[in-house]
């Protein structure tokens, strides 16, 4: 059996890792606010350090990591938007490198695809000013503009991670039933969401995401390194027909 390390394991897709995980026999270690073996709040450095250093304490060998936690763009405070789903995810997956072997996921999102790079104020370190000029929809920018910067920080790493033999790579999911989601259908911007309609007529379901990122962690994708896999009922190519 594996020791795999889930952030985000107490709800939604994280939840549905843990138990796809575990159905396999794998030994999981769940990283959340609450209700996980490591309880941690991603949000600040102390917070993500806690995470690093809890989950080494269980296992000081790791066969695979999925970081998962995140917020949606309802949250009132964008600039937590950032903290969590950008550097909660990247200081997790920089601090259990040195202890990973086999493979990592990381939960990005198909709004990653929404900014270029170049016009990313994360690229240069300028998201709180531009966020405090953002207005009502800062929520969502912060949303993919961290997105964005965590699958570009993926793609970033790997000549490091393929040397040390730890495969690295993204799912993008689309619109997908958890309680992110619902919380997005209650807030102001819930017509756009329930009005949006994917080609594949429904909205995901967060056991068609765990079974992907499942597929990811085994030796079946030994050559998907660096990739970014969307998982979104059709709408990337709906919405990009050219580019990709
Ligand atoms: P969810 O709210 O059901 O689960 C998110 C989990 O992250 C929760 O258990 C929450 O406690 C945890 N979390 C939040 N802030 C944290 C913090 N500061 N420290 C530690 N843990 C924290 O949401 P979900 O829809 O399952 O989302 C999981 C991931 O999938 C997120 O990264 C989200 O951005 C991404 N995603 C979701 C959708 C969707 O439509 N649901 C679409 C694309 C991407």
């Amino acid at each position: 059996a594996d020791v795999i390390a889930v952030t985000g394991s107490a709800s939604g897709i994280g939840a549905a890792v843990v138990k796809a995980l575990r159905a396999d026999g794998h030994e999981v270690v769940g990283v959340d606010l609450r209700d996980a073996e490591v309880c941690a709040d991603l949000s600040t450095p102390d917070g993500r350090r806690a995470a690093v250093d809890g989950v080494l304490g269980v296992a000081p060998v790791l066969d695979g990591l999925v970081v998962c936690a995140g917020l949606g763009p309802h949250v009132p405070d964008p600039m937590q938007i950032v903290e969590v789903n950008y550097r909660g995810a990247v200081e997790v997956l920089d601090g259990l490198f040195p202890a990973l072997r086999g493979a990592a996921v990381a939960v990005s999102s198909s709004a990653s695809t929404m900014v270029k790079w170049a016009d990313n104020p994360i690229a240069r370190g300028e998201e709180a000013a531009a966020l405090a000029e953002a207005g009502e929809y800062a929520g969502h920018l912060a949303y993919s503009w961290s997105k964005n910067a965590l699958t570009v920080a993926v793609r970033q790493r790997v000549s490091q991670w393929g040397a040390a033999g730890v495969r690295l790579n993204t799912v993008a999911p689309g619109a997908v039933d958890t309680p992110l989601l619902q919380a997005g259908l209650a807030s102001r911007f819930g017509d756009a969401i329930r009005n949006y309609q994917a080609p594949i007529p429904r909205r995901g379901r967060p056991e068609e995401i765990a079974s992907l990122i499942r597929y990811l962690l085994g030796p079946d994708a030994g050559y998907i390194h660096g990739a970014q896999l969307m998982i979104d009922g059709g709408s990337d190519a709906l919405l990009r027909p050219t580019e990709f």
